[in-house]
């Protein structure tokens, strides 16, 4: 009996290992395991066996059948994957290589940069310094000395009474006129703080600060070199007008304004129905400023500007919302 399941297991063994694919699969379950299979028919000859051994051969029966199942579904699965993988293809290496997304400047960086170039171009050097100010250089050395009403529109971030987080570019100014002699040519961008948070406001935003200090500067130079940056920045044939104003380092001060690019100088919302839009800040360096930084008023002028780097961003890339730019969307970002 023994003999007869051996034979029987060694029989079907064998049959299994040379099945190659799946048709011979199915072959080998309908004629060992299948209803009337070998393996699986071993049960219906019970009754011929001595009812002695029927329990044992039972065992063993089942075992085996048992068994032959496990090693079925093992091949099963090895041949399975075999005709995975022999469907998939080779490498075809006429197709073009995968791109690495590449990341791109910040908006603001790259405003930064163009605003930089252009200056460079004109001749100016660019100096960096520090977010932590002194009170003096942030105030008392640009002509405004303490209780002066134009402390107040700073909403300034003061760390002690002496120390604050600059609220403009400007304490460059005093500090290079303080540390070298004209002539100078020289931007300042970076980073500025203010306590204000809207749609056009954030806590933190970039200036760039310029300003030329020579004999014989006067109006037209001022003019002549922001209109040349202005165009650049905006285009050629932009329409842009000097209006007077007021800073307390600068007189006489104007405030550059462009034709609104949303509206092209009609009137809208972003332009406020005037048809224009402030873009810089400028003036001529008041006298009282250079008598800090110990130049001689009678033989040196010169005129500074400021300009907040967001706004031109805002206005070149038609963005209505200064938060965007700090909320680090990358459907926002991927786009510059
Ligand atoms: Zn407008």
């Amino acid at each position: 009996m023994e003999q007869e399941l051996d034979k029987l297991r060694s029989e079907a063994t064998g049959a299994l290992a040379d099945v190659t694919d799946s048709q011979q699969l199915e072959a080998f379950r309908i004629k060992y395991l299948g209803r009337n299979g070998l393996v699986s028919g071993l049960m219906r000859r019970i009754g011929a066996i001595d009812p002695a051994d029927r329990p044992r051969f039972g065992m063993l029966a089942n075992a085996l059948k048992n068994e032959m199942e496990e090693r079925f579904l093992a091949r099963q699965q090895s041949i399975a994957q075999t005709a995975v993988a022999a469907a998939q293809p080779g490498p075809d290496v006429s197709l073009p290589g995968r791109r690495t997304v590449g990341g791109t400047l910040h908006p603001i960086t790259r405003v930064m940069e163009e605003i930089c170039s252009i200056f460079a171009s004109m001749g100016f050097s660019i100096a960096e310094g520090p977010d932590i100010e002194l009170d003096h250089y942030n105030f008392a050395a640009l002509n405004i000395p303490e209780h002066h009403p134009a402390r107040d529109m700073h909403d300034t971030f003061y760390i002690d009474d002496a120390v604050l987080l600059r609220t403009h570019t400007s304490p460059m100014q005093a500090r290079i006129m303080e540390s070298r002699q004209p002539p100078l040519r020289v931007i300042a961008p970076g980073k500025v703080y203010r306590c204000d948070s809207d749609i056009t406001h954030t806590p933190m935003f970039h200036q760039v600060e310029g300003f030329l200090v020579d004999t014989k500067v006067s109006f037209a130079d001022l003019k002549g070199v922001l209109t040349v940056f202005t165009r650049q920045v905006f285009g050629q044939d932009l329409p842009l007008r000097f209006r007077p104003s007021f800073f307390p380092f600068t007189e006489p001060s104007a405030e550059v304004d462009i034709a609104c690019v949303m509206c092209g100088g009609s009137g809208c919302r972003v332009c406020k129905r005037t048809g224009w839009l402030e873009i810089l800040g400028s003036g001529m360096i008041d006298p009282e400023v250079f008598k800090m930084v110990g130049y001689d008023p009678e033989r040196y002028s010169g005129f500074a500007f400021g300009l907040g780097v967001e706004r031109v961003a805002m206005l070149k890339y038609g963005i209505d919302d200064i938060r965007l730019f700090y909320e680090n969307d990358l459907r926002f970002l991927s786009q510059f």
